[in-house]
């Protein structure tokens, strides 16, 4: 659970921002082993959007260049 020192209470995982500040105050936010809070990691269904739309990309290419040499 991510701690905010200067607000002194504990913040939502997804409350914090992308770069581990609190919304609130701006400090940075560390979670209780004094690490920064990363609680916004890239979800696993991110990975399998960027996957699909790569292969995609490139099927588009490979049928691109089927398209000019035929
Ligand atoms: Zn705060």
């Amino acid at each position: 659970m991510p701690w905010c020192e200067p607000c002194e209470k504990y913040l939502s995982p997804n409350a914090v921002s992308v770069v581990g500040t609190c919304p609130k105050c701006g400090e940075r936010v560390e979670d209780k082993d004094g690490q920064p809070a990363d609680s916004q990691k890239i979800p696993w269904h991110f990975w399998v959007f960027v996957g699909a739309a790569l292969i995609y990309l490139f099927w588009r290419l490979i049928q691109g260049l089927g398209f000019l040499f035929t």
